[in-house]
């Protein structure tokens, strides 16, 4: 029998993701491949927990680059992480996982509005609780929403699972040949070195509260959503102190 390491995580997933190798928009593949993988960590009898970004819609930052005011252009981002949740909610329905969305800005017709509390009973009961619409704030990152909600539902861990790369490296390994992967880090050399993890802001909330990230790559063949679960070492640890 399988025996998981964590009993609560948070799954960030970045928006780029789910485009797959489209690179924009949603691939229905992909998602579908990566509601297979939750489905099995669930079945191991883990609490998960999805935090989505929107990247692969609309960043706020590109808005504002275009001259569009910063939090406008940011909420039509938050709003890109409200349609890719209800994708991956759509998928994981269907293959028969009990699923929530709940979103930080209400959307009463869509989805449940954010509540800790009821978040937290619904992964008690096997539920996937997926966090839209970041954390409701311009100038934040879905990084930091998954920070911050890892933190108040005290999860275990955070998984960033990618797509394009398996761990923290200390150069771009598509530029970079010689690039090496780190196995473990501190939050505080992710700060100090301004390695391409997490944003600062989502990296101190982390660190201050003292939650491991793992980051690894998604790839289905491989299954490493389960074996970073089981405690398989793959990918890069960030510990959190
Ligand atoms: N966003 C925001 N506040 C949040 C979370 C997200 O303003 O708390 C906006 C921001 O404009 C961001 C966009 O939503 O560019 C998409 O989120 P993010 O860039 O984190 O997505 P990812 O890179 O993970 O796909």
């Amino acid at each position: 029998m399988d025996t998981p390491k964590y009993k609560r995580v948070v799954l960030k997933l970045s928006g780029e993701a789910l485009a797959g190798t489209d690179g924009f928009g949603i691939n229905p593949g992909v998602v579908n491949s990566i509601s297979a993988q939750v489905k099995e960590v669930v079945e191991l009898g883990v609490e998960v927990a999805i935090v989505v970004g929107g990247g692969n819609i609309w960043r706020g930052k590109l808005g504002s680059e275009m001259g569009m005011d910063r939090a406008a252009a940011d909420y039509m981002g938050m709003l890109a992480t409200v349609m890719n949740s209800l994708s991956l909610q759509d998928s994981l329905e269907n293959i028969g996982v009990a699923t929530r969305v709940q979103t930080s800005i209400d959307m009463r017709q869509i989805a449940e509005p954010y509540i800790r509390r009821k978040a937290i009973r619904h992964l008690e009961k096997g539920r996937v609780v997926i966090f839209a619409g970041g954390t409701g704030n311009p100038y934040f990152s879905t990084d930091t929403t998954a920070a911050l909600r890892a933190a108040e539902i005290e999860a275990d861990v955070i998984l960033m699972a990618k797509n394009n790369v398996d761990g923290v490296y200390n150069a771009d390994p598509k530029l970079d040949a010689n690039a090496v992967k780190y196995e473990e880090l501190s939050y505080l050399d992710v700060i100090k070195e301004g390695l391409q993890v997490m944003d600062s802001t989502a990296s101190s909330l982390s660190m201050d509260n003292d939650i491991p990230l793992i980051v690894f790559s998604f790839e289905e063949k491989d299954n490493n959503v389960k074996r970073v679960i089981l405690g398989e070492k793959i990918g890069t640890t960030v510990r959190g102190k």
